[in-house]
């Protein structure tokens, strides 16, 4: 029997995010880096200007990370198959795009990320005041993204708007073509490139489900012919 659409309504929606172990990590890691950040003195010019950089590349990497890492097919390396954990996990939600759990980034990827993004952005700020404001655009960017896409896979469903543009896109994603349409959050990176086309000429993929790989029990990975 098919699953039945998650959460009819916002309420409910914002119950289920924050009650997610990855919703409420990334909720504890706001709320913890905008008090040091609070901390650390008012927000100057540069802080804006970190902040608005986070805004413009995200919906570039989203779009990347989706097409070229999330939608990674199992490669042979010698007498090794790479396919990375994300890849796999990504593979889970579109065979089952209604089950919320596998909707948001897993925990056991978020968690050592955390300590990576603290490094980086220290490593590439030249002050500590700077880093933490990127620490906080970034965990802020995260929130969005991860809360839109959990968003686009609920009954929500508001009559027009900007969201009601990315939830139907999105869901052509899933139940039309998994090759169009790797835009999260901002529809216009699809539009600039190219993977955006009219819904009416792209024919429904038989793959949409699988992304054309055999996932198979013992946890090994094929990609099919
Ligand atoms: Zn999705
Ligand atoms: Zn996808």
């Amino acid at each position: 029997m098919p699953r039945p659409v998650p959460a009819a309504d916002l309420g409910e929606a914002l119950r289920l995010f924050a009650g997610h172990p990855s919703g409420r990590l990334l909720l504890v890691q706001a709320g913890v880096l905008g008090a040091v950040r609070a901390a650390a003195g008012p927000l100057r010019r540069q802080d804006v200007a970190v902040a608005a950089g986070v805004a413009v590349w995200w919906p570039f990497q989203e779009w990347l990370a989706h097409r070229y890492v999330l939608h990674a097919a199992p490669r042979r390396l010698g007498r090794r198959t790479v396919d990375p954990a994300v890849a796999r996990y990504h593979r889970r939600h579109h065979a089952d795009p209604w089950d919320l759990e596998h909707t948001m980034l897993p925990s056991w990827f978020l968690l050592p990320a955390a300590p990576v993004h603290v490094a980086l952005w220290l490593v590439a700020m030249p002050t500590r005041r700077l880093a933490l404001t990127g620490m906080l655009a970034t965990t802020v960017a995260t929130i969005a993204y991860e809360w839109t896409h959990f968003l686009t896979h609920t009954g929500y469903r508001p009559r027009r708007g900007w969201f009601r543009k990315l939830q139907r896109r999105h869901r052509l994603h899933h139940f039309k073509h998994e090759q169009r349409w790797y835009g999260f959050t901002v529809p216009f990176v699809d539009d600039l490139f190219g993977t955006a086309p009219d819904p009416s000429t792209v024919p429904t993929s038989p793959t949409v489900r699988t992304l054309g790989v055999e996932d198979h029990t013992d946890g090994a990975s094929t990609a099919a012919a």
